[in-house]
This record gives structure tokens, C-alpha cells and sequence, in this order.
């Protein structure tokens, strides 16, 4: 039984099929990797899933119950959650006060609340941080912590809400691979101990066939692959728009 099943999702902008025809499922505590080049129709599948944009046509089913045209938060509040970049939301509050507000949000308490509820589950918090390796640093501004710790707080926020499913745009983007392999594994223990499935992007192969159980391979729009890395990695469509060109996979992304 799938948690996400996605069939015959499309959608398009003006002339140009950005997804076209697309049908994937999800396991429960599943980690499954969507590759393609730039303008593949990545973060467009994405932002469906999580309700940002609205399928032209096809399903998006979790745990059996459609999601198409729902609001991002009621998707949110079903169980689907993403990583938020922090720097742009509440940089100014400490570590721990950022965790809290994802909680009350989880709660849905009001924001208005926050001054009265500056505890609000300061435990529960420092729980979630204790797990991706941040207690203690709960303290600190975000605004000065580096940026891979950043990650890991984002990656806290995105788990308080308790989600089935975990979305996560291109999570490894701008870090050096020791700090990718870090926190692809964080993510990858994480997960796996909450039973939560993983539907992320990601430009480094290595991470890919590392952490991911299965992929799935767009290009112009379209799923030309799908499957376990190893086997995806010697399909001859996916050679041929990775390997065939002579460029190699990171190349074809750059
Ligand atoms: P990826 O994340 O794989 O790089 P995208 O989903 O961002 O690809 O884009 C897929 C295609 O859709 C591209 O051709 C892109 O230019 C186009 N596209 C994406 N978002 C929009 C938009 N909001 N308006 C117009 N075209 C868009
Ligand atoms: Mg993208």
C-alpha cells in the first residue's frame, strides 16, 4: 500500500509542458530521489505535491485521499511537510525559539500567542534539536550559525510537525560534499527511526545512489526512468540524457 501515489500529474506554463504525463508511488519511510536536468520539471512536481500549484490534470493521492486543489497548509496538515529556508523567515530568533515556533504552528495556536507562550514546548523542542545534533546550539541567533547547521535546524522544523511525508528541494544545494553526506545521513536515520517517506531532489549522484531507495528520472517534463539507482544509473534513456552527450551527470546539471 503506497502513502503517495501520483498519476498522470501535468502541468504546463504558456507553450512549455513543464510536467507531462507523470505517475510515481511513495512507500511509507521510503526515500525516493527525483534527478533530471535544470528545467526538467522537478520543483513544478514538487510544488503540486505540496499544493503551491495546481495540476492542470492527474491525481495526487495520499493515503488514498485526493490532494489536488487543497491549500498548502491543509496538504500540510494531512501529514506533507517540507524544509522552509529559515534565512528568509526567522533568522533573528535562536535555534530553539525557531523549533518552538514550528511547534505552535503544529499546534496551531495563534502567532499572536508567542509572546504569552515564549516556553511553549521548550522541551519538545530541544528533543527534535537533540536529534539532528543542534541542542547545543539552541541558544544562538540562526542568523550566526553556519550554514550547514542551518540545514540540520530546517530539517528539525520540517519533523515537528510529525509528517508522513517529507519534501525537500534540492536540501544539499550550495554545500561541499563532506556536508552533503552529512546530512543526507542525518535525514537518512532520522526518516527511517520515524517512519517517514522522503521525496527529494538532488544534483549529486553520489548522494543519490548513497541514500535513496529508489529514483525517478524526469526529462523536458516527462519520467523516463524509474527504479533502484544502480539499475536507473544503466538505463540507456538515462545515459543517454546524462552520459551520451559525453558530459558527465554533474556537468549536465551545471
Ligand atoms: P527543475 O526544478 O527540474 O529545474 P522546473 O520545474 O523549475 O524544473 O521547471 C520546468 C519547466 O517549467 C522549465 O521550462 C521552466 O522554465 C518552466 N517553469 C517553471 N515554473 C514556471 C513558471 N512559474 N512560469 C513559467 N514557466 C515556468
Ligand atoms: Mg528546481
Amino acid at each position: 500500500m503506497s502513502l503517495l501515489k501520483v498519476t498522470g500529474l501535468s502541468k504546463s506554463f504558456g507553450g512549455v509542458r513543464a510536467v507531462d504525463d507523470v505517475s510515481f508511488e511513495l512507500a511509507p519511510g521510503e526515500l525516493l530521489a527525483l534527478i533530471g536536468p535544470n528545467g526538467a520539471g522537478k520543483s513544478t512536481t514538487f510544488n503540486m505535491v505540496n499544493g503551491q500549484l495546481r495540476a492542470d490534470s492527474g491525481s495526487i493521492q495520499l493515503d488514498a485521499q485526493n490532494l489536488v486543489g487543497l491549500a498548502p497548509r491543509e496538504i500540510w496538515r494531512r501529514g506533507v511537510s517540507r524544509t522552509f529556508q529559515i534565512a528568509e523567515t526567522f533568522a533573528s530568533l535562536t535555534v530553539v525559539e525557531n523549533v518552538q515556533m514550528a511547534l505552535l504552528s503544529s499546534d496551531r495556536k495563534l502567532f499572536s500567542m508567542w509572546r504569552r507562550a515564549a516556553d511553549h514546548r521548550r522541551d519538545d523542542a530541544l528533543a527534535l534539536l537533540d536529534q539532528v545534533n543542534m541542542k547545543t546550539q539552541a541558544d544562538r541567533p540562526c542568523s550566526e550559525l553556519a550554514y550547514g547547521d542551518v540545514k540540520r535546524v530546517e530539517l528539525a522544523i520540517a519533523m515537528a510537525s510529525k509528517p508522513k511525508l517529507l519534501l525537500m528541494d534540492e536540501p544539499t544545494a550550495g554545500m561541499a560534499p563532506k556536508e552533503r553526506n552529512e546530512l543526507m545521513a542525518l535525514t537518512k536515520s532520522l526518516v527511517t527511526q520515524n517512519a517517514v517517506a522522503v521525496l527529494f531532489t538532488e544534483h549529486s549522484m553520489d548522494v543519490v545512489f548513497a541514500y535513496a531507495d529508489r529514483m525517478i528520472v524526469l526529462a523536458r517534463g516527462r519520467l523516463i526512468a524509474q527504479g533502484k539507482p544502480s539499475d536507473v544509473r544503466d538505463d540507456p534513456q538515462v545515459q543517454a540524457v546524462y552520459f551520451g552527450t559525453g558530459k558527465t551527470f554533474e556537468a549536465a546539471h551545471a
